[in-house]
């Protein structure tokens, strides 16, 4: 008892939620959740009926104080975003937070994550990457955040809605090398699934290609920064060639 359970519910398909998960749904005394009614059709479909408990980013603060309350008072209460892992892009960071401050168990119960499964099937090698999820909708703060990037090494991963998509891909194309793979993980999980790999150069052709392709959720990555390794290699590519060419 007196335990917050971060449980992570499907991003698209309803058999990606974990047995752990609906074991702790089924026996918590509430569930925090940041729909009601979005989160009261994922646990009809598995036959659980719970008290659902508004947490979204409106009122985390207050909603936060009522949890701890309860888990005070021996409860144990389960917090779920409407789809993947709470406090990722989502609401659930400050409850958290307000709760381990509070001196109370925190325990996740891991599962879908959009950013994870992209990464999981984008098939960028890279051991590091560096999640920036939702850039700014401004223009203006949207160029400045990217160019804070254009060093990082890691492989970028982003989250964007699907009326942005088209924007997003035009500001990369300004700030980012042409030759950088790019991966559109579009609709994971779900009916229209797709994931598309192509160089920077080639993306805003590639979205346009077909409407079906701007709609739905997506994950965009990008490859990180060429290494002074990789630059090396082009260096020696370069010479080799000229070398070759001398050659009779
Ligand atoms: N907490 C979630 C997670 O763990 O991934 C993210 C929630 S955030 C509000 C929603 C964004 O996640 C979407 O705009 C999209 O970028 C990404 N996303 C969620 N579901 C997705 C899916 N099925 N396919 C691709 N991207 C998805």
């Amino acid at each position: 008892a007196s335990t917050l359970y971060v449980v992570a519910t499907p991003i698209g398909n309803a058999g990606d939620i974990s047995l752990r998960a609906l074991n702790v749904l089924s026996i918590a005394d509430a569930i925090a959740c940041e729909d009601t009614r979005n989160t009261g059709h994922l646990l009809a479909r598995y036959g659980i009926a719970k008290e659902l408990v508004a947490a979204h980013e409106h009122n985390e603060r207050e909603a936060a104080q009522t949890l701890i309350g309860r888990l005070q008072a021996g409860q144990r209460i389960a917090l779920v975003s409407d789809a993947g892992t709470p406090a990722v892009s989502d609401p659930g960071a400050r409850i958290v937070d307000a709760v381990l401050d509070a001196g109370l168990r925190v325990m996740p119960l891991p599962g879908a994550s959009a950013a994870v499964a992209a990464l999981s099937a984008g098939g960028l090698v890279n051991d590091q990457f560096h999640f920036v999820g939702f850039l700014p909708a401004k223009a203006k703060q949207r160029e400045l955040a990217l160019a804070e990037l254009r060093q990082v090494g890691a492989t970028l991963v982003f989250y964007e809605a699907p009326h942005r998509i088209v924007d997003t891909v035009a500001a990369l194309a300004t700030q980012f090398e042409p030759t950088r793979q790019v991966v559109f993980a579009r609709e994971l999980t779900k009916l229209f699934e797709e994931i598309h790999r192509c160089p920077l150069a080639e993306a805003a052709t590639w979205l346009a290609g077909d409407a079906n392709r701007q709609k739905g959720e997506f994950v965009i990555l990008l490859q990180g920064a060429p290494t002074a390794a990789d630059e090396d290699e082009v260096e020696a590519d370069r010479i080799l060639t000229i070398l070759l060419a001398e050659c009779p």
